[in-house]
């Protein structure tokens, strides 16, 4: 790097932290240590020229979980552990909205609809079941009557009854990334777009042609973490995401999830949004490459054709992201090495937990005498 002394002096000397990734848990994690120690020299380091994992690639769920995700998880999780998710969850949806305007987010509270397939009786047992998730919703945020059983809403025949759910929303995740960027440069914190961290060691790290001097280091790249932190418990999978064309009479209201969130859909702008089905290609989607297969883009448009439309459309945006997911579906906030913290792991509930986990780690590392 040909640097400038006032270069060197305003991005590399004398920081306090120097976070790694500027997803949502990045910008997150440097606006909450700078609110509570202003005097914080703050640098975030990203390694491409736009956020590049999750959070800009999203599908803008601003939610908790639908009720068949909730009948999953309580096979590997307890009635407690359930509420605190839930909790964390919908708290870090509330601290979201206390960084950023609804209005930035573009936020719509139109509520989600879970449909569920008559075909599959697992599925289908759900119904059953929406008395004790309303009880846990009320346990863990207070809020009645969450989950109700509405008749279908598509002309399709694809399903018979669904599961609303009232406190869902949707945002821009754009949006939301580009006011948390405003914010944080707004506080005085300094970011670096195009400088991808190589390696770490306790009060340093490498750029391509630069170390970096760092007395605390956070990094919070996610599902990319494994290059700096190859012992970590964390998994990259993919995920792809279609926009249709503007479809004539769009029977979709708002956001939709079917299959414990596995596929998740929603309307924007006239159009459809459809994404995941990551676990029908398991070993495909496990990997931290982006891109796009043909079997899964054809899944996903036969999905829309035939379950939602009932007639041909085409798909005219396509990308995918990449997130990080665990056995525990608990984020990961710690430090693991002397001056060095992780905040990653957030599963598919990144938008809703990532405010959270990035105060939650910004309290550790405040709470350090560096
Ligand atoms: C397609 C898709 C749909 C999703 N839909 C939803 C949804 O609807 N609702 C929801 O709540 N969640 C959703 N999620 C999950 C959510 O987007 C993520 O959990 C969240 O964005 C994770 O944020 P993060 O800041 O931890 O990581 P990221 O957003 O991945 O940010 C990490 C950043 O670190 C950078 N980086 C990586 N390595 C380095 C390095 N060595 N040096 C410098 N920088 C580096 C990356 O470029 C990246 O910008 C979805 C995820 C995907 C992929």
């Amino acid at each position: 790097m040909n640097l400038s002394y006032w270069e060197e002096r305003h991005y590399f000397e004398d920081n306090d932290l120097v976070v790694i990734g500027a997803g949502i848990v990045g910008l997150s994690t440097a606006i909450a240590a700078k609110v509570a120690k202003p005097s914080m020299k703050i640098l975030v380091l990203e390694r491409s020229s736009l956020p590049t994992g999750a959070s800009t690639k999203n599908a803008g769920f601003a939610c908790f979980g639908s009720v068949t995700e909730l009948v999953s998880d309580s096979d590997h999780m307890t009635y407690e552990e359930q509420v605190a998710l839930i909790q964390m969850r919908w708290e870090g949806l509330e601290l979201l909205q206390s960084n950023v305007s609804k209005a930035e987010l573009s936020y719509k509270g139109r509520g989600g609809i879970e449909v569920l397939d008559p075909e599959d009786d697992i599925q289908m047992s759900a119904l059953d079941q929406i008395n004790r998730y309303n009880r846990m919703v009320v346990d863990a945020i207070g809020k009645q009557e969450c989950f109700s059983i509405i008749d279908q809403t598509l002309s399709s025949s694809f399903y018979r009854q669904a599961i609303y759910n009232q406190y869902e929303g949707e945002l821009n995740p754009m949006n939301m990334m580009t006011a948390l960027y405003k914010k944080a440069v707004n506080m005085g914190i300094n970011l670096l777009y195009g400088q991808e961290v190589k390696s770490i060691e306790s009060g340093a790290l490498q750029l391509a042609n630069k170390l970096v001097k760092a007395p605390i280091i956070a990094i919070c790249t996610n599902g990319l973490s494994k290059s700096l932190l190859p012992k970590l418990p964390l998994q990259a999978v993919r995920n792809q995401v279609y926009i249709t064309e503007v479809i004539q009479d769009n029977p979709l209201q708002s956001c939709y999830h079917y299959d414990q969130g596995y596929i998740y859909f929603r309307e924007i702008d006239g159009r459809i949004l459809i994404g995941g089905a990551r676990n029908l290609y398991h070993q495909q989607e496990t990997t931290s490459e982006f891109g796009q297969t043909d079997n899964l883009k054809e899944y996903l448009q036969s999905f829309v054709e035939e379950k939602i439309l009932c007639r041909k459309t085409q798909f005219e945006y396509q990308w995918s992201g990449i997130l990080g997911v665990g056995e525990s579906k608990a984020p990961i906030i710690k430090e693991v090495q002397e001056g060095i913290f992780v905040g990653v792991r957030l599963g598919g509930m990144g938008i809703a937990i990532g405010s959270g986990v990035g105060k939650k780690l910004s309290e550790m590392i405040v709470a350090t005498n560096y």
